[in-house]
């Protein structure tokens, strides 16, 4: 799953029998709710449904074996009518369904062992919004709205569409039957068996499943159509609304190319006879993971002549996130929700890998940087949390799902130790790993057991510390010559929080002084040489690190996930050789200094120096950290005497490299360089830079009489600046091709740009047009995103439409994940559009008892952004009033 919704309510290891954590995989002591003395075998399950109605009818026979002898037969249900319950033919003794609990008991007249079929007829409910079984509305390319049926099982709502044994251990073969109208085309895990048409209607069997989990189960019915191919004996299939097929061969191809990797990678082939990859026209917001038939959002599967390059880009990450589950996940199951890190961590690594692989000029480990970057953010909070972690009830199961700790952590961290044990024997165990758990379930010991005997290594005590425990180190680096100039280093680690503060006086979360230990996987390197691996796993470690008068990186290519902290000396000798640094550890270096200025433990001049060093430099990903820290800076300084001399600073500062790039791409330009354009090209104009703005209005104006004169790339940059300064008139001009865009993925091009604009009077229509039924029935979300987005420069309008429209905004947002933004993305939101106190009571207002943990994240993150703006400004201007600065 991918930036998806989740909804269920878990137990985990607190409830479970102690010796499952950190134990192998056993189907008897996995944690659940469910009693494991009987367990289904085989599904059959038929369903007819209306979807004008929003109801279905279904019957279902499930082959179950008695582990024991037992008269009860207990599995989940929702939003469902049983009736006509049998085993084996004859009538039970009773049936009762609890919608609270989500479960159904069966009582039989006498206790069953050893083989039977329990089979019943019921009638059950269709969703509108993407959980079970659910109809998507969507404006047909031609004109009038059209629907289509999908679902999204993962995690508990498999239960929505028929009566089951809902959890990831419960491996079953399902089979399904589906009548819907003639004229429909229809997708399942499997191909279809058999299809009959009788009259208006069809009915449609497709074949059985491999033993699977509940959650993995896809139906997909509307007027669809296909891009297809086959490759090393599987079939290949892009579906989309009619009318956007062709959309689909960009991502035809690619999948080709991923499911051919994979299959060598894990020398274990992709065992389904078809791929499909399904277009669902918006709402549905990621891709779910189905095995044979994954589902996505269209936007994250389609590719028009209106998409751009980070259009293509997130297409193909998210197909090679979504296809490494259906080994990381679908062949090889975690046995319970706590480890979904088994899943995401992985899916998420491997498709980095896969997309970095296939797309060499893309950089993209460098462009996952920023993830990391975002990650390691949220984790230096005190209130963070580990990825594995105790579930208990349905928000804690939505925190274990976290995209920075979960998705983006994880993957971070299994590079790390992808990089300490070497590619080759980390692979060698992965297909150890995919041979030994296929078709059944694992915990996280059986894959560090897997890395361990692969490598020979104990990765099991280098891994679990990472797995278990909230935060990351800090190293710190103080190195010393001795008479012939070589250097040795003394390292030293201990947690890294955001304000900078000692973990041992930090919340409960913060742990113990033991607790903040890691054993830290270094990478160091000394000038350009290979970098070599140092395990530190002591206190006060030393090290060799080359001579004194070469740059120092302890972090050689950003690989780890831990910052580091040079001393005074060290730092003084790597900003003097910045320039030639090699790309990767300039990125460490300057994440880790900006991040150290925002904990008070560096100064911004230090910083500031790194950034001078750049010149006319082509390193996206360094540029990107850069601007970022300008922008943050510049937006503190707003409504300060200071303001202005710092905005002309960062002009000052990125324009030698914006000039040596020009307005036009050159021929064979890599995608990072036209990445770096657009970056700088957006902040000059955002500082004010009126030679850019000017630009940029004439090449809109030209643009107007000549559509077809910009790429899909060009337009992006160039409505951004121009909505940022737009007067009414030109507002007017980009509202307009936001409402005749030829497809959606211009169409939310032209919006989001709408959603820049200074002008306050122009803001208030763009919250008219949020609130609006222009916007489309599959860009639900889009309404949100805008509000959002005009944050940035109309904090309190924001605000007030963002509290004045909570049912509408998050109409979009699932029910579970709720309290997740209210309570933990609203406060880093709005931190600065109201006194954080009545900001922190309408949260407390608005969420549930049980989110003070998210709570306390959001408010967390709110005050330290308040505390860096006072920071910021007071050294920013320090700065400037020095003389130093002033050639600059
Ligand atoms: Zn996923």
């Amino acid at each position: 799953m991918l930036n998806t919704r989740l909804y269920f309510a878990a137990l985990c290891c607190s409830l479970a029998p102690t010796a499952w954590c950190g134990a192998p995989f056993s189907f008897d002591s996995a944690p659940g709710r469910l009693p494991k003395n009987v367990v289904p075998v085989s599904y059959d399950v038929a369903i007819v449904p209306d979807a004008d109605a929003l109801r279905f009818t279904g019957t279902e026979s499930v082959q179950l074996q008695f582990r024991a002898a037992t008269a009860t037969v207990q599995f989940n249900s929702l939003n469902e009518t049983l009736s006509h319950v049998l085993l084996d033919g004859k009538p039970v003794k009773s049936v009762t369904s609890s919608d609270e609990q989500q479960l159904t008991t069966v009582t039989l007249t006498k206790p069953a062992t050893g083989l039977h079929t329990l089979s019943f007829s019921y009638t059950g409910k269709i969703e509108t919004q993407p959980q079970g079984l659910f109809a998507q509305k969507y404006k047909k390319s031609g004109g009038g709205e059209a629907v289509l049926l999908s679902t999204q099982m993962e995690a508990t709502d498999a239960r929505r569409m028929f009566p089951c044994w809902d959890e990831p251990s419960f491996r079953a073969f399902f089979r399904l039957t589906v009548t819907v109208p003639a004229a429909w085309a229809t997708v399942g895990n499997m191909p279809i068996a058999r299809r009959t048409v009788h009259g208006q209607s069809a009915t449609v069997s497709f074949q059985r499943s491999p033993k699977m989990p509940s959650y993995l189960v896809v139906f997909t019915g509307g007027d669809l159509r296909e891009v297809s191919a086959a490759r090393g004996g599987t079939q290949f299939g892009v579906w989309a609304v009619a009318g956007r097929e062709q959309d689909g061969t960009v991502a035809l191809a690619s999948a080709q190319d991923i499911l051919a990797d994979y299959n060598e990678y894990f020398a274990y082939p992709y065992p389904l006879p078809k791929l499909d990859s399904i277009a669902v026209p918006g709402g549905f917001s990621g891709a779910m993971e189905n095995w044979g038939a994954i589902t996505y959002n269209d936007q994250a599967l389609l590719v028009s002549p209106s998409s751009t390059l980070q259009n293509r880009q997130t297409v193909f990450s998210i197909q090679a996130h979504e296809m490494a589950h259906q080994w990381f996940g679908d062949l090889v199951t975690m046995g319970w929700w706590d480890d979904t890190w088994l899943n995401e961590s992985f899916a998420s690594w491997l498709a980095a890998k896969e997309t970095a692989a296939r797309n060499p000029k893309w950089r993209w480990w460098e462009q996952e940087d920023e993830s990391k970057e975002s990650a390691m953010a949220a984790d230096a909070r005190a209130t963070s949390h580990a990825i594995e972690q105790h579930v208990t009830d349905e928000l804690q199961a939505a925190n274990s799902f976290d995209s920075d700790i979960t998705y983006s952590k994880g993957e971070a961290l299994l590079r790390m130790l992808e990089a300490y044990i070497g590619e080759d024997v980390f692979r060698q165990g992965i297909r150890a790993y995919m041979k030994s758990r296929a078709y059944s379930n694992a915990t996280a010991a059986d894959l560090w057991n897997a890395l361990g005997e692969a490598s020979g290594k104990n990765v099991p005590a280098v891994a679990a510390q990472w797995i278990e425990k909230p935060g990351f180190p800090l190293v710190s680096v103080t190195a010393a010559c001795d008479s012939s100039g070589n250097r040795s280093v003394t390292l030293r680690q201990k947690r890294f929080l955001l304000n900078g503060g000692s973990a041992n006086a930090g919340s409960a979360n913060a742990g113990s002084a033991n607790a903040a230990q890691w054993q830290v996987p270094l990478r160091i390197r000394t000038g350009t040489a290979s970098p070599r691996n140092v395990l530190l796993d002591t206190q006060d470690q030393k090290a060799e690190a080359g001579r004194c008068d070469e740059a120092l990186s302890v972090n050689a290519d950003a690989v780890g996930y831990y910052r580091v902290q040079y001393d005074p000396g060290t730092l003084a000798v790597n900003t003097r050789l910045f320039p030639a640094a090699v790309d990767g550890d300039r990125i460490a270096l300057l994440d880790d200094q900006w991040a150290l200025v925002g904990s008070g433990e560096a100064s911004l001049q230090s910083f500031l120096a790194l950034a001078s060093a750049m010149g006319a430099d082509r390193d996206a990903r360094a540029w990107q950290q850069i601007v970022r820290a300008l922008a943050i800076t510049e937006y503190a300084e707003r409504g300060s005497p200071g303001h202005q001399a710092f905005a002309a600073y960062a002009r000052a500062l990125i324009k030698p490299a914006a000039d040596d790039l020009g307005w036009d791409a050159a021929p064979q330009e890599t995608p990072d360089v036209v990445d770096l354009r657009d970056t700088l090209l957006r902040d000059l104009s955002r500082w004010g830079d009126q030679a850019t703005i000017d630009e940029a209005r004439r090449r809109f104006a030209a643009f107007v009489d000549d559509p077809g004169s910009l790429t899909a790339d060009a337009q992006t940059t160039l409505f951004t600046i121009v909505a940022q300064n737009a007067d009414a008139a030109t507002f007017a001009q980009l509202h307009a091709l936001a409402k005749g865009a030829k497809d959606d993925t211009a169409m939310e091009r032209c919006y989001a740009a709408l959603a820049r604009v200074r002008d306050p009077q122009l803001a208030r229509q763009v919250v008219q047009i949020a609130l609006s039924d222009e916007i489309p029935p599959q860009a639900n979300t889009l309404g949100l995103r805008l509000i959002v987005t005009l944050a940035r420069e109309h904090p309190r309008l924001s605000w007030d439409t963002y509290i004045a429209n909570q049912e509408q905004l998050m109409k979009s947002v699932a029910s579970a994940y709720r309290p997740l933004v209210v309570a933990e993305q609203t406060p880093a939101a709005y931190w600065d559009a109201l006194p954080l106190d009545q900001l922190e009571a309408w949260v407390r207002a608005n969420i549930p008892s049980g989110a003070s943990d998210n709570l306390a994240r959001g408010l967390e993150t709110a005050h330290h952004l308040a505390a860096q703006k006072l920071a910021l400004v007071k050294a920013a201007d320090a700065y400037l009033a020095t003389a130093t600065h002033a050639a600059r």
